[in-house]
């Protein structure tokens, strides 16, 4: 075949291909037109998964009579005027593609009206062309309909897949937009049936409610870090807000994990990373956090410029982004992470009204409080609070662990303690593998792993897999205690280890065991960052040198380790990410005592 142009028609359609790939991308480009519009107010209505119709109303700027069929023009757009603009972009649509492509493939219907016009406008476009025009009188705003999807490219409609999928993609959507966007009001139906709606509070955890039920939002904290909050050094300035789920809700996958790029919603990769590094051993093993992170930065600084359907970005300083991310998020984790309740016992109601009675000795309010409401409050937050209220602190969550007292031990496995605000079970192996963790991380922070001499090597003959990966690590094994050498094949000595492993448990570890889990921890993942593979290898080695469930404890060895956990930042998980003790509040025993 010769070469030809192809007709403006068909050409259309393949470009549209890139914008348009289902209804929910339909949704999507509406919702940021409706959006840049400056909408306070955005009605989303969407019959047979959006295969059959799409509508989205707005109560924005609208579209002068005189160019609305201009709006339908690929690269037709008022957003930027010049190439200087691409590398500053403030409006998420700036392409001038969206509306052009919709048309392509679908049959798009306009009413929009400015404030100052008398009449408001209604076009009809079908398969790229205008078919219909006419004034007509309507509320300030845009409405744009787009119907049957793909109706005149079959091959692309056997793709789409069924109503209820469909439907979920856009659901996913318009939430997302809906939490970026706290300060407007979105509603959708979905056949005629509301099923999505935000009142447009301004709040983001009003949202949160809405999409994940008050159940979910109330183990989410707030995460606030500002520019100015930084070390200083920072070359970008990048602020970091949003709600991340406790340690205590995750979820199998990733998807419940958000984030918004100068109020884009955003899939990458680095992002999560930085986010998964933060919740780093205080997650159990291959579960994922759930988190609403919202990204600000100079826009010069991030090139939006990436894909036509615009939901990749690339930071100019992507490092500087990610530190960002990390460190906000881990501060919110150490500072805020309640203690996990025991949950069939656990009663909402109870917690917020702890909370409450808290706000309300902080605020200082007379005459309501009670002698044990002061009395209580006074306890929790010790050291030395003014029981006439003048300066009792604020509210706020227990930083690191309450004062605890040790009672007893149970099952040879917990430890059971008191605190001022009720009863707590530690699991002994992960509290003092925590403890080991933490103390094994500061040694070789200092570059001082300490290790022991063995009275006599010990020699280890491995598996060749094994062997190999001994070999490859000789140095940071070194680094971390472990003197080994090769003693010719797959035999080696080792003359010395971690102290721990020999000091902790009455020397009753089993060198040969721990030696061989140390290395498939080195082996496993793939191809981890080194500081990640250290941070295995110390975990591993701090759960074979922790006491076992089954181990007697005395009193004086219960103590020590409460006393230990207490001096860890992270007390609340165990390094794989298990919680170390749980809860169970005085108001939840007065509730099963049936005492109110
Ligand atoms: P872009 O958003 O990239 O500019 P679109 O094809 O999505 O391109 O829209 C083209 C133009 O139509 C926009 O630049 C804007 O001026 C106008 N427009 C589209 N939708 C709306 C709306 N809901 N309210 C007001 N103006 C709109
Ligand atoms: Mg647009």
């Amino acid at each position: 075949m010769p070469i030809r142009i192809l007709p403006v028609k068909v050409a259309a359609k393949i470009a549209a291909g890139e914008v348009v790939e289902r209804p929910a991308s339909v949704v999507k480009e509406l919702l940021e037109n409706s959006i840049d519009a400056g909408a306070a107010e955005i009605k989303i209505e969407v019959r047979e998964g959006g295969k059959r119709l799409i509508r989205v109303a707005d109560n924005g700027c609208g579209i002068p009579a005189d160019e609305v069929e201009l709006a339908f023009a690929r690269h037709a757009t008022s957003k930027i005027s010049g190439v200087d603009d691409l590398a500053c972009i403030r409006t998420l649509g700036f392409r001038g593609e969206a509306l052009a492509s919709i048309a392509a493939v679908t049959q798009v219907t306009v009413l929009t009206q400015t404030a100052d016009e008398a009449v408001g406008t209604l076009i009809r476009v079908a398969d790229s062309c205008v078919t219909h025009r006419e004034g007509r009188g309507a509320p300030a705003g845009t409405v744009v309909t787009a119907e049957n999807l793909f109706a005149t490219m079959p091959a692309r409609r056997k793709f789409l897949r069924t109503d209820a999928t469909e439907r979920r993609h856009i659901d996913a959507l318009v939430t997302r937009y809906a939490m970026a966007y706290p300060e407007r009001r979105f509603i959708l139906t979905h056949n005629g049936r509301l099923t999505f709606q935000t009142i447009g509070s301004g709040r983001l955890h009003d949202v949160l409610v809405k999409v994940y039920g008050l159940d979910v939002a109330r183990q989410m904290i707030e995460v606030s870090l500002s520019p100015a909050g930084q070390d200083g050094s920072a070359a970008v300035e990048v602020a970091v807000q949003g709600y991340i789920g406790t340690p205590s809700l995750h979820r199998a996958s990733r998807d419940q994990i958000t984030f918004f790029v100068n109020g884009r919603w955003v899939q990458d990769r680095m992002l999560t990373q930085a986010l998964l590094q933060a919740y780093h051993t205080l997650l159990p093993v291959g579960r994922s956090p759930v988190a609403v992170i919202k990204i600000e930065l100079d826009p010069g600084l991030v090139d939006v410029n990436v894909h036509p359907a615009k939901s990749e970005v690339k930071f100019h300083d992507p490092n500087a982004v990610f530190r960002a991310v990390q460190r906000a998020v881990r501060r919110t984790l150490v500072d805020q992470s309640p203690i996990p309740q025991v949950s069939s016992w656990a009663s909402p109601s109870q917690r917020e009204e702890w909370e409450r009675r808290q706000a309300l000795v902080g605020a200082g309010a007379e005459g309501t409080r009670s002698a044990t409401q002061l009395a209580m409050a006074v306890q929790r937050t010790a050291p030395v609070a003014d029981v006439k209220g003048e300066s009792l602190p604020a509210f706020e969550l227990p930083r690191h662990l309450p004062p605890l007292r040790v009672l007893g031990q149970v099952a040879q496995m917990y430890v059971i303690a008191e605190g001022p605000e009720g009863l707590y079970l530690l699991d002994q192996h992960a509290a003092h593998e925590r403890v080991l963790y933490e103390q094994m991380l500061a040694q070789r922070a200092a570059a001082q792993v300490v290790s022991q001499t063995l009275l006599e090597p010990l020699t280890l003959e491995l598996p060749p897999e094994l062997a190999a990966v001994m070999e490859a690590h000789q140095s940071l094994l070194a680094e971390l205690g472990f003197l080994v050498e090769p003693f010719g094949g797959h035999t080696f000595l080792v003359r010395a280890v971690p102290v721990i492993l020999v000091q902790e448990r009455g020397g009753d570890v089993d060198l040969r065991h721990a030696l061989s889990n140390v290395l498939e921890e080195a082996m496993a993942g793939q191809q981890p960052l080194e500081r990640e593979k250290e941070e295995r290898i110390i975990a591993s080695v701090c759960k074979q040198a922790a006491v076992k469930a089954g181990q007697t404890l005395s009193h004086e060895e219960m103590r020590e380790l409460v006393r230990q956990l207490e001096a860890t930042t992270m007390p609340r998980t165990c390094p794989h990410g298990r919680p170390t003790m749980i809860h169970l509040s005085r108001a939840q025993l007065e509730h099963e005592f049936g005492r109110r």
